[in-house]
């Protein structure tokens, strides 16, 4: 077995423990900075999902692989003027937070392809510097991101301030959780909570999360730095 294939076991291993049989979590590989060919390795070992922060490498990572048919998710900041690759190549993005953003998503959405698979980024610690929309904007946000064509509005992505303690760790996500049950009182369809990373999906699962961001535990570090 190579390492990644090792790696992939060993965090799907730690994935099922916490989350038991009833709800399935999908695990996304974060292979941003990764060539294609460690991507491919892990598409070998049966990985379907990717996620890319940085569009330029992640449009020639996709093209390159075009033939193994992942499934693309865009993790990274999102800029206005950056919106047309994300629209063309991805098959979910996890940081909308704005509807300016969501209408060119919407309307750059190539009608050959079936509808964007959107999470609204929420900024739960509200942190000034950090990106993703406050608790209280969420659900006007979701109420206009809905009635989009070519969007289909599936959850909400949240990456809380570092902690290290287990126990804090699981106080913040299962606050956010709180905050996507909320949500789904008025839009019943959502079905995703993207929550959790290398350092907390243990925390992030056993709080309801649906879908964890995986990259330092199945790639291995990356170089510093980055943003
Ligand atoms: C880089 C990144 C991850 C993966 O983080 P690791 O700590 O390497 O697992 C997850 N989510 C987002 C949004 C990221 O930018």
């Amino acid at each position: 077995m190579t390492r990644i294939s090792e790696n992939l076991e060993s965090v799907q291993t730690r994935v099922r423990q916490c989350g038991g049989e009833a709800t399935p979590v999908r695990l996304i590989a974060v292979s941003k900075t990764k060539p294609a060919g460690v991507i491919c390795e892990a598409a070998q070992a049966g990985q379907q999902d990717f996620g890319e922060n940085y569009l330029q490498e992640a449009v020639e990572k996709i093209e390159a692989l075009k033939d193994l048919n992942l499934t693309w998710h865009f993790i990274g900041h999102l800029q206005s003027n950056k919106t047309r690759p994300v629209a063309e190549h991805f098959d979910w993005v996890h940081t909308l937070d704005r509807l300016k953003i969501a209408r060119r998503l919407a309307s750059q959405r190539p009608t050959s392809l079936p509808p964007l698979n959107v999470l609204l980024q929420l900024n739960y610690d509200d942190e000034a510097t950090k990106s993703g929309c406050n608790p209280a904007d969420l659900a006007l946000l979701a109420a206009q991101v809905a009635e989009l064509e070519g969007l289909r509005l599936r959850g909400i992505m949240s990456i809380p301030a570092p902690q290290s303690d287990p126990q804090k760790q699981l106080e913040t996500c299962r606050g956010v959780r709180l905050v996507f049950d909320e949500l789904r009182k008025q839009f019943p369809d959502l079905d995703t909570l993207s929550l959790g990373m290398s350092a907390d999906l243990e925390a992030a699962i056993q709080a309801g999360s649906t879908m964890v961001r995986v990259g330092t535990d199945i790639f291995g570090a990356r170089p510093q730095p980055e943003c």
